[in-house]
């Protein structure tokens, strides 16, 4: 997930230079109608309220739980995707083979499969190294090792590095009160901490929110004061030294400047050392912007029964950032999306609705995937009934993100209750549900997302450390527990989700 919360940076940006207060966190908040009156609450979780589902229909849902908390088809999955295909970044050759290996294993499922066409950027890491050249009370004839990765879209520095002084900000309220020409000709280090203690109480969502506007808007911000390369604090809570990259964006109108993510630990040191007097880093980063090319979103339909044009979307994004091999982000959302057609096939279950899978490509460099798919399917968006995606990693989902009418809290309840025995019973109405569906939520298609535990995924998320371990196989269980049984809910009520 990325490309809209930089958008959302850009704007908190924007706030910024204006003046007016500061950047805002693109955080989620969940905002929903006032609670109902105990009794029609009680009512409700007794199942004593009227269901869009069937005793039958009921059954089928526990059966499709059942069932995905213990077939391993999922996590099979998953370990191809990531120990043999890899990282799956954008434009590289490991994605377009896990397009193919995907529309394979749905082909195999006897699901209708088309790859839909979608251009996208082929972005390649370079070199990335930085080195210290000059700080306060330096032992001499030393340099001192800085960690970092480029941000995704950064530009190159000359190959033989560029070598500046460093400027430590906490925030934009400290990069404003910096005199005029403080930055000029130097490396900006936009020093923003990630909340930990935000994580760690379960809304790593918002965490991220409220650092990824650094990251998204350095370079725009950084350029705009002169400087020469934008290094921005990881945004995440790993303190393994790692770095985290992403997504960042530059302006049309200011230059475009080399930008990295540095560990949290040596934004630490960046910050400690310049406290003390001048420090010079030399910096090194070779990426190259390729043209683009054409990819594809892998589309598997299980046709429904009754009425087939009508679809329900689950899914999960294709690509990945190419440090980790995208285990978590989000190898899992396409796996317990695929887990979903698997399920339909081995219960022999055909829903009214055409139940139809999604891998989309190239989120986490501007969504060209689903994007394309919002052109190409322009007629037909009122076809679709309902879409979900997972994208926010594998650990426990209590429950269900919904976006659209506030009735669709009420009308889903029969469905959590089947989820309660997973512990995925909570409903939670949330502004966006998914960055791949963000254009079906706008015109009014009910969506929905697992809601995953986020208290440690942005510990891996975007690092080297996205790997296959990072799954664990109970929860990817219930995260695709919770994909199938809402999407048979969507696919087989009788009347549609409202809307
Ligand atoms: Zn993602």
């Amino acid at each position: 997930m990325d490309f809209q919360r930089i958008y959302k940076a850009l704007a908190a940006f924007l706030i910024f230079i204006s003046a007016t207060a500061g950047c805002s966190a693109a955080a989620q908040t969940p905002q929903g109608p006032p609670p109902p009156a105990y009794l029609d609450r009680l009512n409700a979780m007794m199942g004593n309220g009227k269901s869009a589902w069937t005793p039958e229909q009921t059954r089928t849902m526990e059966r499709l739980r059942d069932a995905a908390m213990k077939d391993s088809y999922a996590l099979d999955q998953l370990r191809h995707l990531t120990d043999n295909i890899g990282p799956r970044i954008s434009g590289s050759p490991q994605a377009q083979q896990a397009v193919e290996y995907v529309a394979a294993q749905m082909r195999a499922l006897g699901a209708d499969v088309t790859l839909e066409k979608a251009s996208v950027p082929h972005w390649v890491r370079g070199v990335e190294t930085a080195e210290l050249v000059e700080w306060p009370d330096q032992t001499p004839g030393t340099t001192q090792k800085v960690v970092l990765t480029a941000l995704g879209g950064s530009v190159a520095t000359p190959p033989e590095g560029l070598t500046a002084e460093v400027v430590v900000v906490d925030d934009w309220q400290q990069l404003r009160a910096l005199p005029v020409g403080a930055v000029k000709g130097k490396i900006l280090l936009l020093n923003h901490k990630f909340d930990k203690a935000l994580a760690a109480q379960g809304d790593g969502l918002s965490a991220y929110g409220g650092g990824v506007v650094y990251r998204g808007a350095g370079p725009i911000a950084a350029a705009g004061v002169g400087a020469v390369a934008v290094l921005v604090r990881s945004v995440g809570g790993a303190d393994f030294r790692l770095p985290h990259t992403g997504m960042t964006v530059y302006a049309p109108d200011t230059e475009k400047i080399p930008a990295a993510a540095v560990t949290a630990e040596d934004a630490d040191l960046l910050k400690d050392l310049t406290m003390q007097g001048p420090v010079k880093l030399h910096l090194t980063l070779t990426p190259q912007t390729l043209p683009d090319v054409t990819s594809y979103n892998v589309i598997a339909d299980w046709k429904g029964t009754e009425k087939p044009e009508q679809v329900v979307i689950v899914s999960g994004h294709l690509d990945s950032w190419d440090l980790g091999t995208g285990a978590i982000d989000d190898g899992a959302g396409v796996v317990v999306s695929m887990q979903v057609i698997h399920l339909l096939k081995e219960l022999g279950i055909h829903p009214r609705r055409t139940v139809r899978f999604v891998a989309w490509m190239s989120e986490e460099e501007g969504s060209e995937g689903a994007a394309q798919y919002m052109t190409d399917h322009a007629g037909r968006v009122s076809d679709h009934i309902g879409a979900i995606e997972s994208d926010l990693g594998a650990d426990h989902p209590a429950g269900i993100y919904y976006s659209g009418k506030s009735d669709l809290g009420t009308w889903l309840r029969p469905v959590a209750q089947v989820l309660d025995a997973i512990g995925a019973e909570t409903l939670v109405s949330a502004p966006e549900t998914g960055e791949d569906i963000a254009g079906l939520t706008e015109k009014g298609v009910p969506s929905f997302a697992p809601v995953q535990d986020s208290r440690f995924y942005f510990n891996y998320h975007h690092t080297a450390a996205d790997t296959f371990d990072k799954v664990d196989a109970k929860h990817l269980g219930e995260n695709a527990a919770v994909m199938a049984v809402l999407a048979y809910a969507l696919a087989d009520s009788d009347e549609a989700a409202p809307r």
